[in-house]
């Protein structure tokens, strides 16, 4: 496996020993149990700055084997928030926000993922299957390609692949598109990402394409859509365990035992509509359609990439909003929003998840987003309900959703008011399907039809 970030954060002591503490996100919480079972090594950046000579080590975590490739201060910046997230990740999440691109960036994101595919090159055995994971390592199949053509080589983007317009504002289009030409499989979240990968690859290098196939250099491309999910029995039981319920019940009562709990988790993402979300629930409180204290909203927006500017300014933006709640419709001990800009742990997110009636996921573009997918799987008992956008890749299979364009304020107004005000039959019947139908497809079905198919692909 290989991966932008190993599943662990480096912590140097006061007295320099270094630690290794499971650090969270979607791509970790889907993989790691994948790992454990197939004996596999990951590959990954372990978090914080090297010096720019820090050597790469292997070592044993969690049941499985581990390969740091250590950045330095330069390459987070240009690699990461640079090129990664100031350049693709606004580009591939339908330019919500405007990409930026600089040169310099492209030619660290080059460097870091030859890095990449020279450390797995080492440790591949012969014919082994190689998974490459999301958009930092998009060079990583064709270098490989390059040095092991004996490998079996697997691509998964976890966020949303665009279409040709927006593709061929990147600068280095050809170099990425290639890059992940050198893989048997790529795999996306949505059958549209497939779609677009195959008409980008017929639009700019007029490679032959059938169904979902490219031909290339002599090989076959298969490109196919593979929706990520979560380790649903994980979730329930959490969600149902003892020590969670209590938690659930004391959060309950100290919001003040209120009639209605809507709940938003997000990273502190401008793809995640947070700000939108907010008004919504501010006109709503306006509009008198809800009151509080009787309606309380949690937000928990998890801090990310805060050296990023665009980060930097929706920040400001977000607690404007929250203030301005606040200060409108709040009380002394009793805020209308109770804004978290803090990381939990799955088990605090969990009683979060029970504790809430109605849970809002509102991204104006999304791979997949998880946390609906969580939500539904601490909701075995068929309580509560979701919002959610149709932006989200999360749309495609949940369906009983209550589902809302983002872009559409008063659509946003309705989906949380018929949320909230579902008839509790109706509801029920919402939930159970949507928890049945993530029952059938987790993470481990996820995992395990990609490595059948990339087992299958020539
Ligand atoms: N998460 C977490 N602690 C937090 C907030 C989020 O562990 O404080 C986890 C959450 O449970 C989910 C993941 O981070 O598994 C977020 O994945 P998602 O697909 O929703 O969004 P992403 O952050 O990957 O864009």
């Amino acid at each position: 496996m290989v991966a932008n970030r190993l599943p662990v954060d480096k912590v140097v002591g006061p007295d320099g020993e270094i630690t290794y503490r499971r650090s969270p996100g979607g791509l970790v919480t889907a993989l790691e149990p994948v790992l454990q079972q197939r004996n596999g090594t990951w590959t990954g950046w372990p978090g914080g700055a090297g010096d720019t000579d820090a050597k790469e080590e292997t070592f044993e975590a969690g049941g499985i084997s581990l390969h740091t490739v250590p950045l330095s201060a330069g390459e987070i910046e240009r690699y990461y928030e640079g090129f990664s997230n100031s350049s693709l990740w606004p580009l591939y999440h339908d330019a919500v926000e405007t990409p930026i691109f600089k040169r310099r960036w492209w030619d660290a994101y080059r460097l870091v993922n030859e890095r990449f595919a020279k450390a797995v090159a080492e440790d591949a055995a012969p014919g082994a299957t190689v998974w490459v994971q999301d958009y930092q390592l998009q060079l990583v199949p064709a270098l490989l390609r390059e040095s092991r053509p004996d490998l079996k080589i697997g691509f998964f983007l976890h966020i949303p692949f665009p279409p040709v317009e927006l593709f061929m504002q990147l600068p280095r289009r050809a170099d990425i598109l290639k890059g992940l030409l050198g893989a048997d499989l790529v795999g996306f979240q949505r059958p549209l990402g497939a779609q677009n990968f195959v008409q980008l690859a017929r639009h700019l290098l007029g490679t032959r394409v059938r169904r979902g196939i490219v031909e290339w250099e002599g090989r076959t491309v298969r490109a196919e859509a593979f929706p990520i999910s979560i380790d649903v029995e994980e979730m329930r039981r959490l969600a149902a365990s003892p020590e969670v319920q209590a938690r659930a019940a004391a959060i309950r009562t100290e919001l003040g035992e209120p009639r209605t709990i809507i709940l938003g988790v997000d990273r502190l993402d401008y793809t995640k509509g947070i700000e939108r979300r907010l008004k919504a629930f501010r006109e709503l409180l306006s509009d008198g359609r809800l009151t509080a204290p009787e309606t309380v909203m949690v937000q928990v927006a998890t801090p990310s990439r805060e050296r990023v500017e665009h980060y930097q300014t929706l920040r400001v933006n977000v607690e404007r909003e929250v203030g301005r709640i606040n200060g409108e419709y709040g009380r002394v001990g009793q805020p209308a929003v109770h804004y978290l800009h803090q990381s939990y742990s799955r088990a605090e997110l969990a009683a979060l998840y029970v504790a809430a009636d109605v849970m809002m996921v509102t991204p104006l573009r999304d791979g997949m987003n998880l946390v609906a997918k969580e939500y539904v799987g601490a909701h075995a008992d068929g309580r509560g309900a979701i919002v959610l956008s149709e932006f989200a890749g999360a749309a495609a299979e949940l369906r009983q959703a209550f589902l809302c364009n983002p872009h559409d304020l008063d659509g946003v107004k309705d989906a949380l008011m018929r949320a909230i005000e579902v008839d509790p039959v109706e509801g029920r019947k919402r939930m159970h399907a949507m928890h049945s139908h993530l029952r059938a497809h987790d993470v481990r079905t996820w995992a395990d039809s990609f490595l059948d198919a990339l087992g299958a692909a020539s």
